[in-house]
């Protein structure tokens, strides 16, 4: 595996290229870098090359992580995320993409408003209704968003989506496509997009271009910058 700085950069080529391909606006994809099990060292070769977004799926990895690296950089939680952990996830993230249910919500809020913070948070969706995932079914997007309204401290920005696995990124176009249809849908109705532009959290090492092609405006990459997990 080449050094981190190398991955970055192919990576942010690849985007850029998609995002062109897509004729969307140059700054409209930001690319996460998924540093699940990966160590501090090694998060700081990519600060240190300019990567300041991070995403991170457990809370007391992601707790070590941020201490070491210090200000800078922005994590984004992308795991699975308990209410009674929602406490220390209220002081640590910029933004947590996997809200699925109204007692999470409630429980950030009331954490956010002792800490005398706001922070910015995606709905995620199982968009490919697979019973083993996390995630709203897409019918549940609205009333869930609706309720969100009522916490001025979560700022809710956007939808999050893990499509069903598969090894051909063409498998995920349908499920992609769907997560903006139903984004559009909440638009629509006032949901989303009112306040803040509407994020699209989709795509990952694999399949990272067709979701910028469908529309995404953040990639969770993980594997294409810091290498297979062990
Ligand atoms: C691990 C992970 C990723 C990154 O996956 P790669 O295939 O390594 O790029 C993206 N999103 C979520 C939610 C993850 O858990």
């Amino acid at each position: 595996m080449p050094a981190v700085a190398d991955n970055i950069a192919a990576v942010l080529a690849r985007i850029k290229a998609a995002v062109q391909k897509a004729g969307r606006p140059a700054d409209s994809v930001r690319l996460v870098a998924v540093s699940k099990g990966k160590d501090a060292a090694l998060l700081g070769e990519a600060l240190a090359a300019g990567q300041l977004l991070f995403g991170e799926n457990y809370l007391q990895e992601a707790e070590k992580k941020i201490a070491a690296l210090g200000p800078g950089p922005q994590w984004h939680f992308i795991g699975h995320l308990q209410s009674n952990k929602a406490a220390v996830a209220a002081g640590l993230f910029d933004c947590i993409e996997t809200i699925d249910r109204l007692k999470l919500a409630q429980a950030l809020e009331k954490h956010l408003v002792r800490l005398n913070r706001t922070m910015s948070a995606l709905v995620q969706v199982n968009i490919g209704r697979e019973p083993q995932k996390s995630g709203v079914l897409p019918e549940k997007a609205a009333p869930l968003l609706a309720a969100l309204q009522d916490f001025p401290h979560l700022q809710v920005r956007g939808l999050m989506a893990i499509p069903p696995y598969s090894s051909d990124p063409e498998e995920s176009r349908p499920y992609f496509r769907e997560v903006k249809r139903l984004a559009l849908q909440l638009e629509q109705g006032g949901l989303l997009g009112r306040r803040y532009p509407t994020e699209l959290s989709m795509g990952m090492s694999d399949d990272f271009e067709v979701a910028i092609a469908e529309g995404a405006t953040l990639v969770r990459v993980g594997t294409a910058l810091f290498g297979a997990r062990g």
